[in-house]
């Protein structure tokens, strides 16, 4: 098998996907957090950044939480609550109701329904955004009329189609929960992702287009969700002079610290979004000519974080592959590839890829959730093949496209080698 060409020379330090790019005010914050002895989940660093945050997405309030994940937990309490009533004691919120959840994404986008009683069934993705397609959207309430919450993701930093979803949910009184951990700064016709679901979900995972080393927020513009979710956050402590509590709590809080430098990293969300959007740009014009297209967006009403470059190889230019449960078998062709040689010619020079998120439907976790195409077939409750003409959508990215080194740190260098080394594989 080919790898490279003599031009490319493998880089001795690794160029990552997406890590950390510290500026130096984190520590200062952090510092501060500790010279005034702040260190714990109250304080200066917090106030701040809950108000910076809700004034750059355009929100209300902003509830500043340990983690992304943590946000989508609550934010599902919530939804549960406001449309089932209050949770049952022993129960969660979503006691066996189904709801709808974008099929391509982080599993943590999925978990929450899960850990609220709730059965997720998952919506194919469209083809011109990779998020959840509003045709299945509509399929699945045709199939299942009574779900009532519905989870939104928007990949990689791109915007989906969050008007048409919006109306089909507005359609039947269905909340919106909208997690936006990948897509801060991201807008949608001038708007902010992270401001158009009932309750929005943000993150400061290290690999997101900025960082706290850890921490989520939860953003709304309503002050009674703000205050439950903070309430809950703090072991639900009731205002009184023991502790206090007529309901369940979390310990989801985020620390003073980790808000710190949280702090020091909104200043250059914008810079890293530039970053990115210069990488995406390279990426696509060195591309120019290969049978590949990158992650696409709707360019009229959207502009992404462009948080990770993606690539998909058209059909007709695509090797043999098989991917199983943890590993993968190509079979190197003159004139094709596939997303694993690439991504094995990229790890032999010490750069980081990942294969296109998989689909939840195809989790083992979720093997026994429902899972609805456009064209309403897909799969139901029992597993049972619902039958018409089956187009998955989540299959066919997840073996044809890759997620490409996306580290706003990658010199312009790096990159160029990294596109000479994806254009050897169609040698
Ligand atoms: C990272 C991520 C999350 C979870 O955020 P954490 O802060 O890591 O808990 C949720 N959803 C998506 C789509 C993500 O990419």
């Amino acid at each position: 098998m080919f790898i490279g060409n003599e031009k490319c020379v493998p880089s001795e330090k690794k160029i990552w996907l997406s890590s950390p790019t510290m500026h130096g005010e984190e520590l200062t914050f952090m510092k501060e957090a500790f010279d005034t002895n702040w260190m714990s989940t109250v304080g200066e660093n917090l106030n701040v950044v809950e108000k910076q945050i809700a004034e750059y997405v355009g929100v209300k309030y902003a509830v500043a939480l340990s983690a992304g994940t943590a946000s989508l937990h609550l934010a599902m309490k919530l939804a549960g609550e406001k449309i089932y009533g209050q949770t049952e004691y022993g129960k969660g919120a979503l006691n066996g109701k189904k709801v709808f959840c974008s099929d391509i994404t982080f599993d943590a986008t999925v978990n929450p329904v899960v850990y609220e009683g709730g059965i997720p069934v998952f919506i194919d993705t469209e083809r011109d955004t990779w998020n959840m397609d509003p045709e299945a959207l509509k399929k699945a309430f045709e199939i299942y009329p009574d779900v009532k919450v519905i989870v939104v993701a928007h990949l990689y930093g791109t915007p989906g189609k969050i008007d048409e979803i919006k109306a089909i949910a507005d359609a039947h009184g269905a909340v919106i929960v909208e997690d936006a951990a990948e897509s801060l700064g991201a807008k949608y016709k001038g708007k902010e992702t992270g401001s158009f679901g009932d309750y929005n979900c943000i993150s400061f995972n290290g690999n997101k287009i900025i960082t706290g080393s850890a921490g989520g927020m939860f953003l709304t513009d309503s002050k009674a969700d703000a205050d439950r979710v903070r309430k809950w956050s703090t072991q639900s402590r009731e205002a009184a002079l023991w502790y206090q509590h007529e309901e369940l709590g979390y310990n989801y809080r985020m620390s003073n610290v980790v808000a710190g430098v949280v702090r020091g990293q909104i200043p250059y969300l914008d810079e890293h979004i530039a970053q990115k959007k210069a990488i995406y740009e390279r990426y696509k014009k060195g591309f120019e000519g290969l049978p590949v297209s990158m992650n696409p967006f709707d360019g009229d009403n959207s502009e992404p974080n462009y948080w990770l470059s993606c690539m998909l190889i058209n059909e007709d230019a695509m090797c043999r592959q098989v991917m199983g449960e943890s590993e993968g078998l190509y079979i190197s062709e003159k004139g094709k590839t596939c997303p694993l040689e690439i991504l094995e010619v990229l790890a032999k020079h010490n750069a980081e890829g990942r294969p296109i998120w998989k689909p939840m439907h195809m989790q083992p976790v979720f093997r026994n959730n429902p899972f609805i195409t456009r064209s309403g077939s897909g799969r139901g409750m029992t597993n049972a093949y619902i039958a018409g003409d089956y187009e998955d959508v989540g299959i066919d990215l997840f073996n044809r496209g890759l997620c490409l080194p996306s580290d706003n740190k990658m010199t312009e260098e790096e990159q160029d080698m990294i596109i000479e080394l994806v254009r050897s594989c169609f040698n």
